[in-house]
């Protein structure tokens, strides 16, 4: 069976939208597989985003990242990786279509709540990243 790692941002903690992000999930036949609450390192976050290490937003993703505690989870369930992508929705709020995550929760491109791993690839290298006992 398929898992994403999904992820709650400083700001969605900080907003007061923990529950009402993870409702979102439960309302689908996804289970959940682990979740806690930490800061990231700065270490921990620029692995997290070295894909986006020659970005001009680099520096400012990394502090905002790190600004507070986040909230990893384990999601599984068939095709959840692509469809965690549509429940998310786009990148920048703004542009995300209407009752995704993002739209309702996210502020701009970068405080836009909530991370989803985009491949299967990737979702196994972030689970092992974020859950290593998993
Ligand atoms: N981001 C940013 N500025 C930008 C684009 C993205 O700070 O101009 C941040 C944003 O928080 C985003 C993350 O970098 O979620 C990773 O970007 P990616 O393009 O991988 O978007 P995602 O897969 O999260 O939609």
């Amino acid at each position: 069976m398929e898992q994403s790692l999904i992820m709650i941002k400083p700001d969605g903690v900080k907003q007061g939208n923990i529950g009402q992000i993870i409702h979102r999930f439960e309302q689908h036949d996804y289970q959940l597989r682990a979740i806690k609450m930490f800061t990231m390192s700065q270490e921990l976050a620029k692995q997290h985003y070295a894909a986006h290490k020659q970005k001009d937003f680099f520096d400012d993703l990394v502090a905002f990242i790190t600004s507070g505690p986040v909230v990893p989870m384990v999601w599984q369930g068939t095709d959840i990786i692509a469809s965690a992508r549509d429940i998310i929705g786009t990148t920048d709020p703004k542009a995300a279509k209407l009752n995704t995550i993002r739209a309702d929760f996210g502020t701009d491109v970068r405080h836009n709540a909530i991370h989803g791993s985009d491949s299967v690839e990737n979702a196994k290298i972030e689970i092992a990243r974020f859950f290593p006992d998993m």
